[in-house]
């Protein structure tokens, strides 16, 4: 994957691109791979870096929705049950099983989860995990061995999936690439181009180097996340807001807090919200909220109550609580929920996913989750060949392995994630001395990686290498300051860039990461939805 070649291929394009993608989250990545593996000629254009936006803040979960069942939507269990096993068959490299202890402390509680997600096990069908069961109050403590024992009576297991949500993304950016289509980041589509009032193409401006580029397209795809509403409006200044954006924040504490291999759940907490501890790279990750937001953010802080909920029910069910001091970094991020009644002027094709197509052929999608984005791809290319008046064909993700797949076992943890790329990155660590030593003692990465990132996966900055390349943003956010000018020492070298830009790179990259810092005044969100006084609302 390079990006002055997928320039130079858009530069040269002399017939107009199949489909052409906005945004370089799950949606627009899968929208790609799926589009390139039908045979389109296909185009992505990311404003700021592959996953910048939602799609490397989730709660890093491959489910099907235990909480939905509660709700009744048994169609939307099914279709992310389904998504899950296929990803986890695709992607085997990044996503695992792992299981998740309801612990009771009412009576009632075992049985009326035991019951419900035995409904859980039995719609995964043949794609199901290990069943779910009930568990004795000796056991749960065995599994969570530091889960509040008072008055603890029980609990139930059952088995889901866990990834890594942006070593996914920047995976499928890589399938996209190997498929033959042309991805950049770091160019953000600022304008529609118009023939006799049909979209045939966008405006874009590479950010490096702020050169216009006009991509011509027989179908565009608007898969901004929480940002559709900008270019929705670029088509139509009088259309509707479709999304309303939602904020869920994590904190990510040492592992100490969660040892053993097995994660909590609370499916409601007193004031109805589902919360999750769970094991990732070797801490735990804790979380989440629901909050409106007015005006989506590309880097949103959490309020001052989203950490006061997560903190004070860390303390609540695990003996030994954390403190502020414990926390090695906190991070927001934003749902596109579909507003309602807005899908009532639009072909859903799914209860959890919304595709409209203007009047002016532009499609937008938007909604639903990391485990469906497979699906959600297969629907809105669908409609694209549609638009675009190309012959129907058929979707060819369902068992397409993702850039990486390999069933091998890595034995270096810090190479896992890059699956049947580990031992290319390892022989360039292998090739010189000076690629070998790690990043930072308290972060699991190696320097040579960096050099990997920038020549195989398209980072441009050091927040890319440290936020979704390797994750030491949330893994130790102070850690991650400390190691910058390191990183950007290695980038500029393979780069080419000078000591000012490594200067530039080291102070963007310190202003940004003091936002993850949990005890650090510029994590907190002190304005926009603080001045508006609004409060966290329960979880749907
Ligand atoms: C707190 C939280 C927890 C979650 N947990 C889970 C979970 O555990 N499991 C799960 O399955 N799902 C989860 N989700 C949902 C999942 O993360 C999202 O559904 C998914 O990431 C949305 O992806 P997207 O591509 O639609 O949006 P995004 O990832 O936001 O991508 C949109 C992209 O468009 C780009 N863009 C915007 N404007 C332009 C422009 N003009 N030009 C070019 N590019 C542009 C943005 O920079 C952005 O990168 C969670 C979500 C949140 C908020």
């Amino acid at each position: 994957m390079n990006r002055e070649s997928s320039l130079d291929r858009i530069r040269s394009a002399g017939e107009p691109f199949d489909v052409l993608i906005v945004g370089g989250g799950a949606t627009g990545l899968g929208s790609a791979v799926d589009a390139a593996a039908r045979g389109h000629k296909v185009c992505l254009v990311e404003q700021h870096d592959f996953a910048k936006g939602t799609s490397s803040r989730s709660t890093k979960l491959v489910h099907g929705g235990v909480r939905y069942l509660r709700q009744g939507n048994i169609s939307l269990v099914l279709e992310a049950l389904r998504e899950r096993g296929r990803l986890a068959q695709n992607a085997s490299h990044l996503v695992r099983e792992l299981a998740f202890v309801i612990p009771s402390y009412k009576w009632w509680e075992g049985p009326f989860y035991g019951v419900g997600l035995k409904v859980y096990d039995h719609l995964a069908g043949k794609l199901g995990l290990e069943p779910s069961r009930m568990l004795s109050r000796e056991e749960t403590l065995r599994l969570l061995a530091n889960v509040e024992p008072k008055n603890l009576t029980g609990g139930v297991i059952y088995h889901d999936g866990q990834f890594d949500d942006a070593r996914l993304a920047i995976n499928l950016a890589q399938t996209a690439s190997d498929l033959g289509a042309a991805v950049v980041n770091y160019c953000r589509c600022v304008g529609l181009v118009k023939e006799a009032g049909l979209v045939a193409g966008i405006l874009a401006r590479d950010a490096e180097t702020g050169e216009e580029l006009t991509i011509r397209a027989r179908s565009v795809i608007n898969a901004t996340g929480v940002f559709v509403d900008e270019l929705r409006r670029l088509d139509d200044r009088r259309s509707q807001h479709l999304v309303a954006a939602s904020q869920g924040i994590h904190i990510v504490l040492p592992r100490e807090f969660l040892p053993g291999e097995t994660a909590l759940m609370v499916p409601k907490t007193a004031d109805g919200r589902v919360l999750f501890a769970v094991p990732w790279h070797d801490r735990v990750v804790v979380g989440t909220t629901d909050t409106p937001v007015s005006e989506p953010s590309l880097e949103p802080r959490a309020l001052g109550e989203e950490r006061d909920f997560v903190m004070s029910h860390a303390r609540r069910f695990l003996v030994k609580g954390p403190s502020d001091g414990d926390v090695l970094s906190v991070f927001a991020g934003l749902r596109p929920l579909v507003r309602a009644g807005g899908a009532a002027s639009t072909a859903a094709l799914s209860r959890d996913h919304t595709i409209l197509v203007a009047p002016s052929g532009l499609i937008t999608i938007t909604g639903g989750k990391w485990t469906t984005y497979r699906k959600m791809a297969e629907d809105v290319v669908d409609q694209a060949e549609t638009v675009a008046g190309l012959d129907a064909t058929r979707c060819r993700t369902e068992d397409m392995r993702v850039h990486g797949w390999t069933r091998d076992r890595i034995p270096e943890a810090n190479l896992r994630p890059y699956g049947s790329d580990a031992a290319a990155v390892a022989g360039l660590m292998g090739s010189s001395p000076s690629l070998a030593p790690k990043l930072h003692a308290a972060l699991p990465y190696q320097r040579g990686e960096v050099v990997w990132h920038v020549r195989h996966e398209m980072a441009r900055s050091v927040e890319d290498v440290l936020s979704r390349r390797t994750r030491a943003l949330v893994l130790d956010a102070r850690a991650s300051i400390e190691t910058a000018p390191l990183v950007a020492g290695l980038m500029a070298a393979e780069l080419g860039r000078t000591k000012e830009w490594e200067a530039g790179q080291v102070a963007q990259y310190t202003a940004l990461a003091r936002r993850y810092v949990f005890t650090d005044p510029a994590s907190r969100e002190t304005h926009a939805m603080a001045k508006e006084g609004r409060k966290p609302r329960r979880t749907r």
